[in-house]
């Protein structure tokens, strides 16, 4: 039978239904089973990490495969490409960005970055170099800068040019955007942000559609062995149940924040793509953003995003962040408080700038 969604988080990768039978998956520590059946060794199979791969998979609509953290699986992912082109949202996240570059340095790939916002200019650049891409990265909403891009459009192309594409899932989380149902070839997690939810937990995961392609980064993650610890991913887990409850209101927050923000004289730009519990607004100096990411009680100035509790910082604040966003720019991460709290919160910093 098909679920919903919100059935999906609560009912999924749980045991069966007979006496005695705890309703979660117990935590299992072990770095070894009894010999003679299938699960050898805790690098091969842990039951919360399956558990966890079942809920998540299904609200993907693919199967999916956990890592220790979001680059742990990026970069087992990015160790099957040898000697040819990764065409990449030029604004993706710094991490993604890095290990592109690393690569790039050491001789295994070409990185070609661009502005994916831009559809008409991604699509004529694998026109150009159709048969040469191997992977089409996409994020979208992007880290930080909030652009956003066509994915059936890009994703048309790039199968045209014979490339696959992977496409970060993070921001959007499988309940406002399921990119393997429009023809993506991967998704990737942080599921660190929201998927985990509750900014205690490190964790990565991949999800696909092809189950032979599940058995090749499978392979390669039991070789690689960037595998998350059992505790982290029930915890994970548990996280995922209320995905569902958890964006629906740190989105409706966001939505009505974004409103807000925009009436604020002391904002110069806010970027809000419509959906989820991301935004990040621009303020004309470094200085102004500074004071506005001290100057509150509710929000906290920290990096990392999509946990319960609203959380913002300026992005600039890091060298390695790209030039493309602004100095002034904070990122907003929008938790489950109380909407009135937090603009309450936030408009006492805001004054204070144009007062
Ligand atoms: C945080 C993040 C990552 C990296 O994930 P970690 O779990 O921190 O390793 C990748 N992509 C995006 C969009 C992120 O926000």
């Amino acid at each position: 039978m098909d679920h919903k969604p919100a059935t999906i988080a609560v009912q999924a990768g749980r045991p069966a239904h007979e006496p005695d039978q705890p309703l979660n998956v117990p935590i299992t520590m072990a770095s070894t089973y009894v010999a003679g059946g299938d699960k050898e060794y805790g690098r091969y199979t842990n039951d919360s990490w399956v558990a966890f791969e079942e809920v998540l998979g299904k609200l993907e609509g693919g199967k999916a495969l956990s890592f220790a953290s979001g680059l742990a699986a990026i970069a087992t992912l990015l160790d099957l490409v040898n000697d040819s082109v990764v065409v990449a949202t030029e604004q993706s996240y710094l991490g993604t960005i890095g290990q592109l570059a690393d690569l790039e340095a050491r001789g295994r790939l070409t990185a070609r970055l661009t502005d994916f916002s831009d559809t008409d200019g991604v699509v004529k650049l694998l026109k150009k170099l159709d048969g040469e891409v191997a992977l089409v990265w996409i994020e979208t909403p992007t880290n930080p800068g909030m652009q956003v891009a066509d994915l059936p459009a890009i994703i048309e192309a790039a199968h045209e040019a014979g490339a696959r594409v992977v496409v970060d899932n993070t921001f959007a989380t499988p309940m406002l955007q399921q990119p393997l149902s429009l023809g993506a070839d991967i998704v990737i997690h942080s599921a660190t942000k929201f998927i985990a939810g509750h900014s205690d937990v490190l964790m990565g995961a991949l999800v696909v559609s092809d189950e032979a392609l599940w058995d090749v980064l499978k392979a390669r993650r039991d070789l690689l062995g960037a595998i998350p610890g059992p505790f982290e991913a029930w915890l994970a887990l548990r996280g995922l149940r209320t995905l569902p409850l958890r964006v629906e209101r740190s989105a409706a927050n966001a939505a009505a924040l974004a409103e807000r923000f925009a009436a604020h004289p002391a904002v110069e730009e806010v970027r809000y793509p419509g959906f989820g519990g991301m935004l990040a607004v621009v303020l004309p100096t470094a200085e102004q953003a500074d004071l506005l990411t001290h100057s509150t009680s509710l929000w906290v100035n920290a990096t990392s995003l999509g946990g319960v509790e609203s959380t913002f910082e300026r992005r600039r604040r890091w060298k390695t962040e790209s030039a493309t966003v602004p100095d002034g720019l904070v990122r907003l991460s929008v938790g489950v408080e109380d909407v009135d709290d937090l603009w309450d919160d936030l408009v006492q910093a805001l004054d204070r700038l144009v007062g």
